[in-house]
This record gives C-alpha cells, structure tokens and sequence, in this order.
C-alpha cells in the first residue's frame, strides 16, 4: 500500500494529487483541477480545465463565463481513472452541486469533504458517509462550543417577528450563493408563500437553483420597489449590503443574519445584527466528529477552520491527525 502522504500534498496552490496531476479546489490557477463546490473560494477562474458536478460547473460557468476554462462532468457516483487514480465524487450536503472527492490509488481510500453538512436541506442532495483510509475533512465550526440548533426553529423567530412588525421590512443577510436558496426553501416549507424580495446580487443564482428544479416560490428582485410595498415583507441580501446606502430603500428595517457564526453574540453585536438566525451550511462540531467516526478512517487530516479542535479530537479518540495548513479558503459569512 502506497501510504497517502506520499501521493498526496499540500503545496502553495492548494492540496495535489501527484500521480493524477491534479489539484483540488487550488487556490491558484492550475492546468487540471478537481472542484467540490462553487463558492468562490474554493472555486476559482482561470485554470485551464476543471472537473465537478453539472451543479458546480453551471455556477462556475455563472459566474465567470470563459474564465472557467474547459470543463468535465461527473455525477454523484460516477468513477474516472486520471493518471492511474480513481477519482469519484459524494454528495456533501453543503450547497447545490456540492461533493467530496474520493480517490483510490495504491490500495489506499482517500476521501476529501470539501465544505459539507450533515442537516437536511432542501436545496442539495444530502452528504453520504463513505468508508476510507484518509478523510481529509473541513473544520470551519471545529470547537465543542458550536452546536447549531435546529434550521426549523430560527425559520420559526424569523417568521415571528415578521408577523409581530408588520410596518416594518425584516432585511435578512445571507451569503448569496446556498445560503439564500435555503432560507428560501425553508421558509415555503413553513408554509410562507408571499412574495420574497432579492437583493439584485441574488437573483441569478436563484434562477439558476430554480433551473436546477428547486422550488422557491414567489420571487422579485427589489429594484424600484417603494419603501411602502416592502412593508412586512422579508428581503435578503448579501451580509454586506445589510448596512450600506442600498438598505436605505426599506421600510425602517429590523437586521437579520443568517450564519453559523451567530453562535457568537459578540459577533452578531459587532454586526448590528438584531436578529441573529443560527443558520449554518457547515457541519457543526457534533457533525464534525460524528462524520469522522462515520467513515471509519484511521487518519483524519483537516484542511480549514479551527484545525486544532478537531485534530485534538480525534487523537483523542485514537487516530492519527493533522493540519493542512491549506491558505486561501475563508468562510466567513458561513
Ligand atoms: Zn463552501
Ligand atoms: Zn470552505
């Protein structure tokens, strides 16, 4: 068996497999590159080929045309030989298209998570749990203190206080790729069916979620909408917007944010945030070690996030573990 540091390493555009002369998710342009999702930064232009799902290819394609260079698609489960690697991809449950990468060469089973979650959610397929030898995992929520409550009960505070204010617009900051589709989503399947307002940064992702066949009801982009038409209704915009000049067109907006960071309360203070919504598409840290005893693997390498508390963790619970160090991947408005 070749052992996997061997064929598999960490270099300055990101994590390389030698034999199958590809990158994944690099963090610079390359020649071949293997990507688990369309965020942008783990999805980025100007290499020369890239290979995904249909899912990630067509926001790639979205958002930077030409640039995305040649393209190759793999559905979930499909397998593909590159340089003697077998190279397959998962669903991981994270955003629409979005998949772990798994590789098989020299007797070994390497799995990478790319970003994933384990919660149900209406917009993707769900993450599988794959047996492997290596699981090369995220760990943006890797510290015991982040445990994510349910999605249905912050749709619920949302909902509330939409209704208890009906003169007032609730303004709700959302990454705009995954995290807007599912609040979305969220919100139809509590049985709210008015109309959603979206931020111009918004809209053509959620067509292109709606192409992709989910369902989301009612939209309209904002644009010259008056400030009277908005009232009691919900708005999302990007977590930028939600103080600038743009918001000044609403209705005497109550500020919402949906992140797993709202955990923090500093942070949704910091933000100005009054209503924080624990939303998150990342696996919290209960997921985070359930996943790596799910997969059954022996070593557990972490590429982002709180490194530290997941690799303290499972070398607690007996298994190899390590850092990446892999620079270049933020998230933020996770
Ligand atoms: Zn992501
Ligand atoms: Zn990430």
């Amino acid at each position: 068996m070749e052992r996997p540091e061997l064929w598999l390493k960490t270099t300055e555009a990101g994590l390389k497999c030698i034999p199958g002369g590809f990158y994944i998710d690099p963090v610079r342009p390359v020649d071949r590159a293997v990507i688990t999702h369309g965020h942008a930064d783990h999805a980025r232009p100007n290499n020369r080929a890239v290979l995904g799902t249909k899912g990630t290819l067509d926001i790639m394609r979205q958002r930077y045309g030409q640039a995305i260079g040649s393209t190759q698609e793999l559905d979930y489960g499909q397998a593909l030989m590159m340089g003697g690697v077998k190279v397959s991809l998962l669903p991981a449950g994270h955003i629409l298209g979005s998949s772990q990468v798994v590789l098989e060469y020299g007797g070994s089973r390497v799995i990478v998570s790319g970003d994933y979650k384990r919660r149900r959610d209406p917009t993707c397929v769900p993450f599988i749990a794959q047996q492997c030898d290596v699981f090369i995992t995220e760990a943006t929520f890797g510290l015991p203190v982040f445990r994510h409550p349910s999605d249905i009960s912050q749709i619920e505070k949302l909902l509330k206080i939409s209704a208890l204010y009906p003169e007032r617009t609730v303004l709700v900051g959302a990454y705009a790729l995954g995290k807007c589709q599912r609040i979305i989503s969220l919100l139809r399947e509590a049985g709210y069916t008015d109309t959603i307002y979206l931020h111009g940064a918004m809209v053509g992702l959620c067509e292109l979620y709606q192409r992709h066949g989910v369902d989301l009801g009612s939209l309209a982009p904002i644009g010259d909408t008056d400030k009277e038409s908005l009232k009691g209704k919900i708005v999302l915009a990007p977590p930028s917007a939600l103080h600038d000049r743009w918001s000044r067109r609403l209705a005497d907006p109550i500020t919402a944010m949906a992140s797993g960071w709202m955990t923090i309360r500093a942070r949704a203070r910091q933000k100005l945030v009054e209503l924080p919504l624990i939303i998150s598409d990342h696996a919290d840290w209960d997921e985070l070690t359930q996943t790596i005893t799910d997969v059954g693997a022996s070593e557990i390498w972490v590429t982002h996030g709180r490194e530290d508390g997941l690799v303290h963790y499972a070398s607690t619970i007996g298994l190899k573990a390590r850092p990446l160090d892999i620079h270049g991947y933020e998230d933020e408005e996770s």
